[in-house]
């Protein structure tokens, strides 16, 4: 059979090339006679796998030495108690603004921990925006403002970060990791899960400034404790040792495209045809402010639900696969990351075009 375009928000598409170099060396990874999947993560073979992982990431995205860089589990989802176990515990506050589904997990995780306060929110207008703020509105004594980046739901991303002067800025970079480069200084840490732009489900990233570690709760899980995961170099426990490896893979074939900026340009790319039919048809509309568009995510609607449900129908049998958007937004969503070739997106535009031209 022959691959679908995925436009899963994620687990999502992974480069052809990279599952091709996986596939090689299933059953003998470099002469070792055995899969990275059955080696200890303890041999010397992985400790090279998972140093040279680090070591590209670092390479790609610009790391300073100030930072750490951590392989970890329990998914994005688990940073959200382990944030404020980790740094909430000099006032006591902390600032989240609330940009969509992913901001307010997190929110509602760190009150139970202290005194987290909901600085700004788009949920008046279904989270289609991003809202202003000005370092006024931060609390000062804040231990740190807390974002989502890029808003898998909604589609939406910080192009300006809120200026929060000395407070520590803290971002979920789940849904826009690698897709363009970032200035990782201007935060004191980043963190996303793998499955949506790195590698597969198991493995979440976290990059963060030398001297947000050792401020942790004394109740705060052995597990969840980012100094002592620093101090074992990620290796307190098993790592999930595969996906670090596809991880690594990954980030060599970013690397021989050109990096971060030739991955911004590609995704440009993508994006543009995407959104430049959006502006122009009579069916399709796309459901964000211009402004604060993402190019990772992009959910857009017709005016009718059935018409909507025979859309995903028809293009999920064209080789089209999971497009129907999330239940608060409904419609569509195609989800655009590093993997998806431009040509997916072209031929879905090319698909969305006889669509209307058939239904309108
Ligand atoms: C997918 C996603 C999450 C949740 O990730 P899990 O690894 O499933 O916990 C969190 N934040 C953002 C921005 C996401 O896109």
């Amino acid at each position: 059979m022959a691959r679908v375009y995925n436009f899963s928000a994620g687990p999502s598409m992974l480069p052809e090339e990279v599952l091709r170099k996986a596939a090689s060396e299933m059953l003998d990874y470099e002469g070792c006679g055995q899969s990275v999947m059955e080696m200890s993560h303890r041999s010397k073979e992985f400790d090279k796998i998972i140093k040279d992982a680090e070591a590209l990431l670092r390479e790609l995205m610009n790391i300073p030495d100030n930072y750490q860089v951590l392989f970890l589990q329990g998914g994005a989802s688990a940073q959200f108690s382990a944030i404020p176990l980790n740094f909430m515990n000099g006032s006591g506050k902390a600032d989240y603004i609330i940009t969509g589904q992913w901001a307010k997990k997190a929110f509602t995780e760190a009150k139970k921990y202290g005194n987290a306060r909901e600085v700004a929110s788009s949920a008046d207008k279904t989270f289609s925006y991003i809202p202003k703020t000005t370092r006024a509105d931060f609390d000062p004594d804040a231990d740190y403002v807390y974002i989502c980046m890029n808003n898998t739901i909604y589609g939406t991303v910080y192009h300006e970060l809120p200026d929060t002067g000395d407070i520590p800025l803290i971002a979920d970079i789940s849904s826009c990791f690698l897709s363009e480069p970032m200035d990782v200084t201007k935060f004191a840490m980043v963190y996303g899960g793998a499955q949506k732009n790195v590698a597969p489900a198991g493995l979440v990233i976290a990059i963060i400034r030398d001297d947000m570690l050792g401020k942790a709760r004394d109740i705060t899980p052995v597990m969840m404790n980012y100094q002592i995961m620093a101090e074992n170099h990620s290796l307190y426990n098993t790592p999930p040792c595969y996906t670090i490896y596809i991880c690594k893979l990954v980030l060599e074939w970013i690397k021989s495209l050109g990096g971060l900026e030739a991955m911004k340009e590609r995704n440009e790319k993508k994006a543009k045809i995407l959104y430049d039919f959006l502006d122009s048809s009579k069916m399709f509309h796309g459901t964000v402010v211009p402004e604060d568009r993402s190019l990772m995510n992009v959910p857009f609607v017709t005016d009718s639900d059935e018409l909507n449900a025979k859309f995903i129908k028809e293009a999920t049998a064209a080789g089209f696969v999971n497009l129907k958007g999330h239940r608060t937004v409904g419609g569509m969503r195609a989800s655009i990351y590093n993997a998806m070739p431009i040509e997916g997106v072209e031929k879905l535009v090319a698909f969305m075009k006889e669509f209307e031209k058939n239904n309108g």
